[in-house]
């Protein structure tokens, strides 16, 4: 499958890259996750209300530390159908608009094996430095795949969050 990886930055210069999670990373999604908890689930006002998301200070300031030294990659599970989107989210906020790596439009799996395959192309590119994203499921199945990853803590991951609200009745 090439699709995810056709903005892969082949024809950038040589530093290592630095792998950015959007959502929950850089992005609070708190105030769309009210559409994932309602049956049906409305996943696709989830992905639009992203256009509103605040933005993250901890993540952003550890992007712009990132970028001294690395290019900066995102990997994020948001659709292809969201690129212009987030990247308009991107630029207001200041930050670098890609390269941006999302999930194939009709790709329903399962972020932590899209972000898998997404690494596996990326490493042949270049070295990954490192990979900060927010999901305990995509963190676990790349440090065990040997990826420098760390999970970024600021904001309590969606499924966490969901969690939290169907057994504790709060946030
Ligand atoms: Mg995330």
């Amino acid at each position: 499958m090439t699709e995810p990886l056709a903005d892969t930055p082949a024809t950038l210069p040589g530093r290592p890259l630095a792998v950015f999670d959007i959502d929950g990373v850089l992005a609070d999604v708190r105030h769309r996750l009210h559409h994932l908890e309602a049956r049906p689930k409305r996943w696709e006002k989830f992905f639009y209300a992203a256009d509103r998301d605040p933005v993250l200070d901890e993540g952003v300031e550890r992007l712009r530390a990132a970028l001294a030294d690395h290019d900066v990659v995102y990997v994020t599970g948001r659709p292809e159908r969201t690129r212009a989107l987030t990247e308009r989210w991107l630029a207001r906020h200041d930050l670098p608009t890609g390269p941006l790596v999302m999930r194939p439009d009709h790709d329903s799996r399962p972020a932590r094996y899209v972000k898998r395959e997404v690494l596996r192309r990326l490493a042949g590119v270049r070295p990954i430095a490192s990979v900060l994203d927010d999901d305990p499921a995509v963190v676990d199945l790349l440090t065990a795949d040997g990826w420098p990853v760390e999970l970024a803590t600021w904001l309590p991951h969606s499924s966490t969050l969901r969690s939290a609200q169907q057994h504790h009745g709060r946030t």
